[in-house]
């Protein structure tokens, strides 16, 4: 698979990956289209990228799926993001239909494809959440961009658009995964996160977050670093650390993620 890769994203994730977020990328839908969507979002003015570009006949990669790209807000931390190249206006009068031979190619032979692959290495179930369960920040299944601005109000892009077959890209998803079940995703990467520009460090086990404070005076990032990897190694589900508040798409934060398998 072609990857064309973007500087408009953070490295690692906060979270588990939880969502497909479906875009459509304001393009026509047609063959060799997603490598040119994919080039526009490689440029770091866009301030925007994708995990995955489809058009009729390709796939193309962008940001890689352990890196956090900027796709919605409030469902970068824990999504993987993938541009169709299509309208949201499709359906519209004047405007092709998602029955039309190219978009419904694109749909069956990329789309469909490349979620039900991504459901099953990530443990999603083909399921639509409600805005609601969106919300709480943890359900697993496949949404659009315009479902999570409705739950995070934090943006006002519209894709999929209202005639957008999202039912029928789900029936079509599980029908390929057959009885695949999700399971428990098993014990997290635990990650130290730190701030580029203060070098202070925060703890994430994939379930708690927490600001980690010097209590030692003279004491440099670096140390505390190098004493909070050796703890983990020994301890890796350890969860003392006091609760934090951290953001959940690292946005405006200058963090730079420090995975420890
Ligand atoms: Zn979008």
């Amino acid at each position: 698979m072609l990857t064309i890769s973007s500087p408009n994203m953070h490295r690692g994730r906060l979270e588990p990956v939880e969502l497909v977020v479906l875009h459509t990328a304001q393009a026509p839908c047609l063959p060799g289209r997603a490598a040119g969507v994919m080039q526009y979002l490689s440029r770091g003015e866009v301030g925007a990228s994708a995990h995955y570009c489809c058009d009729p006949t390709a796939t193309v990669a962008g940001v890689a799926e352990h890196d956090t790209a900027w796709g919605a807000a409030g469902a970068n931390a824990n999504g993987i993001h993938i541009e169709q190249c299509g309208y949201a206006e499709y359906g519209r009068v004047e405007w092709p239909s998602w029955n039309d031979p190219w978009p419904q190619q694109m749909l069956r032979e990329q789309l469909i494809p490349l979620i039900a692959d991504l459901c099953r290495r990530h443990n999603i179930p083909p399921v639509v959440p409600t805005v609601e369960q969106l919300r709480s920040g943890r359900v697993k299944g496949i949404t659009t961009h315009v479902l999570v601005n409705a739950a995070f109000r934090r943006g006002d892009h519209w894709d999929c658009g209202e005639n957008y077959p999202l039912d029928d890209v789900v029936r079509a998803v599980a029908a390929r995964l057959g009885d695949f079940t999700p399971t428990d995703q098993g014990e997290p990467v635990v990650l130290l996160i730190r701030s580029a520009s203060t070098g202070s460090l925060w703890w994430w086990n994939g379930q708690t977050r927490a600001l980690i404070q010097p209590r030692t005076a003279g004491r440099t990032w670096t140390q505390i670093e190098a004493s909070l990897r050796n703890l983990i190694a020994l301890h890796p589900s350890a969860t003392t650390w006091p609760d934090g508040a951290l953001h959940r798409d690292l946005e405006d934060w200058d963090l730079e993620l420090i995975p420890i398998a």
